[in-house]
């Protein structure tokens, strides 16, 4: 099969020779529609090896067509499409067997065992796999797998009713989680981000208020909330200066939420405010089952419209030049999704 490898820091091939996924019995063998690329694979192309090994086929937001299933199956039928998680978890630990499947003990092992959606085929656990309805445009529901993530980063923040938010970066997953906070609720919601593009897209999906942080922010923040700050600040950018900003930003006793991935891998908390105001810093990372059944159903009711999102659809064969103009200027997208099987 084709299979994009990123080979090294900035370098994908184009392997036409890729050998195809091989299938346990609890498996399915997928035809990947199409593949999302996510700013977590654009780190891995800048920064890497960051979270997967090197080389390695990144490729995770993808909806698929299940080609073979394993003989240990049930409830998958050739033709289903179906989006999830690729990389194995153990089923057996105290974090799968309440599905956050994402959380596994043997998850590091796990990574890199498999080819990602870059590709294609994959192998995927079907216990990790979730039905999309047929009518579901495919392009759609290649932007369940972000959008579960943001349904997890909105359940873990514990948003309530009414409450005021702030998102750090409007890449994807800022949006996402700027159009579920507003579906959850959430009185205010303002956007810190750059690209005025996205600053557009921000509100479209949702915001209040769309700031670029080259603005003096904390003044109209600080207005929005009553000068107290926000109840939640997502930092879903990855960059430490906005990770600084959202610490000033959440109010005392506010939930400071981590949701991007850094490129640095540290970041420098400022311990006595944290402390003289009672942050949680809580983080969020992926999705666990709850999160999937949820977002198949908000996407595929289009109650939350992942439409605006769709920047631009590429060959495999394209993915080099596409992540060479993300990675030159990420603001001027929102989510590029690789035809995997033109
Ligand atoms: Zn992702
Ligand atoms: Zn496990």
């Amino acid at each position: 099969m084709h299979a994009a490898v990123l080979k090294a820091r900035g370098r994908f091939e184009i392997d036409r020779a890729y050998p195809d996924p091989r299938l346990s019995p609890t498996d399915l063998k997928l035809r990947v529609l199409f593949s999302g690329i996510c700013g977590s694979d654009l780190h891995e192309f800048v920064a890497g090896p960051l979270m997967a090994p090197m080389p390695s086929v990144l490729g995770h937001e993808f909806c698929a067509e299940v080609v073979e299933v394993g003989a240990e199956v049930r409830g998958f039928d050739i033709g289903d499409r179906t989006v999830g998680v690729i990389y194995p978890s153990c089923g057996r630990c105290e974090f799968c067997k309440r599905g956050d499947f994402t959380l596994c003990d043997m998850r590091e092992l796990a990574v890199g065992e498999r080819n990602g959606s870059f590709a294609q085929f994959i192998a995927a656990p079907a216990r990790q796999m979730f039905l999309v309805p047929p009518q579901t445009p495919v392009e759609e529901a290649a932007l369940i797998e972000p959008s579960s993530v943001a349904c997890h980063a909105i359940r873990r923040s514990r948003l309530e009713l009414g409450e005021r938010v702030v998102v750090m970066g409007a890449g994807p997953i800022g949006l996402l989680i700027t159009a579920l906070a507003r579906r959850a609720g959430a009185d205010r919601i303002a956007v810190v981000e750059p690209a005025e593009n996205r600053r557009r897209l921000a509100i479209t999906m949702g915001a209040d208020l769309a700031l670029d942080p080259a603005d003096e922010i904390e003044g109209p923040i600080m207005e929005m909330t009553d000068a107290r700050g926000a109840d939640v600040v997502f930092e879903a950018s990855g960059n430490p200066a906005a990770f600084a900003s959202a610490e000033r930003l959440t109010c005392k006793q506010g939930r400071l939420m981590l949701v991007a991935v850094y490129e640095g891998r540290r970041l420098e908390l400022h311990a006595n405010r944290v402390l003289g105001n009672e942050l949680d810093v809580l983080a969020s990372f992926w999705a666990n089952d709850t999160d999937f059944r949820r977002a198949v159903d908000l996407v595929a009711s289009r109650k939350l419209d992942v439409r605006p999102l769709i920047s631009e659809r590429v060959a495999l064969d394209d993915l080099q030049n596409a992540f060479e103009r993300l990675a030159s200027d990420r603001g001027k997208y929102a989510k590029i999704l690789v035809d995997c099987n033109s």
